[in-house]
């Protein structure tokens, strides 16, 4: 990699906040979409979250010339056979708020037991510059609680409660999120990855 320097490929500030704690200590400049206004949404027209995030990855690379890292992440709840998954985002129809599909979700579940609310995270993280396409995976296994709590984090956070925690992502701050969150354990994969190809 010529330029040390790496594009976090969302508009998203929750995410860009975590992915930008993990890997600044590694000595590379990260800049935001903020700095290339002319870039928009970007279509997830992938089948798989792995494809979706090798899209958003590709694109701004594509847009920009300076290597790209993006993600993808889908809530897989067990009661519900692995919905809403790739289609979290937009699970109460189209540009639906973070409360719109966080409502959906618990109508879905109304009755359902807590012993039966199992769900996870997962995330694939993809890089992408001009000779290299790397990815990382990461999951997070806890259950969905029976009424949201907590104001920290964004999307799905209130009423997710990891495994061996009891308080939901929304009740803990930067730091202890990534400690064990999907996004953070794919993070530091990825971490992994980029420092064997930078040497
Ligand atoms: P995407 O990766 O932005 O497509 O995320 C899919 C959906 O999952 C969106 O509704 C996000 O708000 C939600 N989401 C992604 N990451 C997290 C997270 O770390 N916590 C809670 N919700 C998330």
């Amino acid at each position: 990699m010529v330029q040390k320097k790496i594009v976090l490929a969302t508009h998203n500030q929750h995410k860009r906040h975590e992915m930008n704690r993990v890997l600044s200590s590694m000595g590379i400049t990260i800049v935001g979409l903020n700095d290339f206004p002319q870039i928009g949404d970007i279509e997830e027209t992938g089948k798989t979250l792995l494809e979706n995030a090798f899209i958003k990855a590709r694109k701004v690379f594509e847009l920009t010339g300076i290597p790209s890292i993006a993600d993808d992440t889908g809530l897989e709840v067990n009661a519900l056979d692995g919905a809403p998954g790739l289609f979290s985002a937009r699970y109460a129809g189209e540009n639906p708020t973070y409360e719109d599909n966080i409502n959906k979700l618990m109508l879905a579940l109304e009755g359902v037991p807590k012993e039966k609310r199992n769900a996870k995270f997962r995330t694939i993280i993809a890089f992408v510059d001009f000779n290299k396409e790397l990815h990382s995976e990461g999951i997070a296994e806890g259950v969905i609680t029976e009424i949201p709590e907590g104001r920290d984090g964004f999307g799905y956070d209130p009423i997710f409660k990891p495994n061996n925690f009891n308080k939901t992502y929304a009740e803990m701050d930067i730091e202890q999120k990534n400690k064990i969150s999907h996004r953070g354990r794919a993070l530091k994969k990825m971490k992994k990855l980029l420092i064997n190809y930078l040497k």
